[in-house]
């Protein structure tokens, strides 16, 4: 029995959605029609992009080109993104990305699954620090950051450069360390690193033991700390909330993001931060034919945002395909979080424990690796 359900549209190509991908190359149901929509031909691993920026790898060892695998599973891959959603006709809208020729304007579905990331929120970005979206170099989307990141070695090739990454959580922190051990291993001496928390201690989403670690190597590697707020840029300089202008050739923001802009329109439940509410089945609790997981996305059980969630959420859209119960996830599991310090140093923790050193990165590096070479399909 399959209920009429016929075409599964998948939206994005985070971690979640190749799992999906994977788990359909093994068994792909002869009547489920499945799109993948996503503007970008790769998946790049964020775990990866330590590696890319020190030069430790290339920018394709750090992603997994799309096409091949999408064959793999019997599906079809449109070049494009979403620009609006509406749940009650079940439509979404479309732009071709890249030249795609041939990209529908809309696309109909029975069966919807959203893990599209956040994208940067530019309005909020010219409201609070004006000059950000035309002078600084944003994290997201990684594909961008990958592409420009070359231009920034080209110039700490040619001078001593000032680097300033705007944000310090997980992602901000990464970047600075990465920055900073690409620059100095590959560029010209001389070149400084600051990492501005708006305000707040480093790492405030960090257990305490892991802060602590960040800390003790943000002073070992001479990276400046200044718990301001950035509060606009010009050109060569950094605008921070206490008057000051911090001299800066490259302004890296790891902050300012927000979820898609198509969302509240759309018809479903969202959560206050705007993310899809969901169950634990990872289903829409306004809409069940609709799945989100990733960072688009947050369970109304309050049990933490999981872009692991690939393996489960593979089972449920077939398993709504199917007519059968669908699988919960658990509330919430303490999870092993890896921190990267750059390339040859990482931070483990897992609840209050924390563990660092060379062997944390060799194990998170094998981890992030292994994932993408698990959904690389290199012959078809
Ligand atoms: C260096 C770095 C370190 C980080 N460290 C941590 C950490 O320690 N802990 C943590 O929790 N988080 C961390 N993050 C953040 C984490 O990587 C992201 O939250 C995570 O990648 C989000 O995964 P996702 O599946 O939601 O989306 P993504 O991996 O961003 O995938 C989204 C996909 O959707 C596509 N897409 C975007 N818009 C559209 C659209 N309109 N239509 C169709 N497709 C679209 C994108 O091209 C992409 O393929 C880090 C990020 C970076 C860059």
């Amino acid at each position: 029995m399959h209920h009429g359900i016929k075409k599964l549209l998948l939206l994005g190509a985070g971690q979640a959605h190749l799992q999906v991908l994977a788990r359909l190359a093994r068994h792909h149901p002869g009547n489920l029609d499945v799109i993948l929509l996503t503007p970008f031909a790769h998946h790049t691993g964020q775990g990866c992009l330590p590696g890319f920026m020190t030069g430790q790898h290339t920018a394709d060892e750090g992603r997994v080109a799309l096409e091949p695998l999408v064959r793999a599973a019997s599906a079809r891959w449109l070049q494009g993104r979403c620009t609006g959603l509406d749940v009650a006709s079940r439509q979404v809208q479309v732009a071709a990305t890249g030249g795609a020729q041939g990209v529908p304007a809309t696309l109909g579905y029975d069966l919807l699954s959203i893990d599209t990331g956040t994208v940067p929120d530019r309005a909020w970005l010219d409201a609070e620090m004006p000059g950000a979206n035309h002078h600084a170099l944003h994290l997201s989307p990684m594909e961008a950051f990958v592409a420009l990141w070359p231009q920034v070695m080209a110039l700490a090739q040619q001078q001593a450069v000032s680097v300033a990454v705007v944000g310090a959580e997980a992602d901000g922190i990464e970047l600075v360390f990465a920055a900073e051990q690409g620059i100095r291993e590959h560029g010209l001496p001389g070149a400084r690193f600051t990492l501005i928390t708006g305000g707040d201690e480093v790492g405030t989403d960090l257990p305490p033991g892991v802060r602590q670690r960040v800390l003790r190597q943000l002073r070992r590697r001479g990276i400046t700390v200044l718990r301001e707020a950035c509060v606009g840029m010009s050109e060569g300089q950094v605008h921070l909330g206490n008057g000051a202008r911090l001299a800066c050739d490259v302004p890296l923001l790891a902050m300012g993001v927000r979820t898609p802009t198509w969302l509240p329109a759309s018809g479903l439940a969202l959560n206050e931060s705007g993310q899809v509410s969901t169950g634990p089945t990872l289903q829409s609790t306004s809409h069940p034919q609709v799945f989100a997981t990733g960072s688009v996305a947050a369970r109304v059980d309050g049990a933490p945002g999981d872009m692991h969630a690939g393996a489960a959420l593979a089972h449920n859209l077939l398993a709504a395909h199917e007519g059968t119960a669908p699988r919960a996830l658990p509330p919430s599991r303490p999870r092993m979080a890896l921190l990267a310090c750059g390339t040859g140093h990482a931070i483990a923790s897992w609840g209050p424990l924390t563990l660092a050193g060379g062997w944390v990165w060799g194990w998170k590096d094998r981890i992030d690796r292994g994932f993408l070479e698990q959904h690389r399909v290199t012959r078809r």
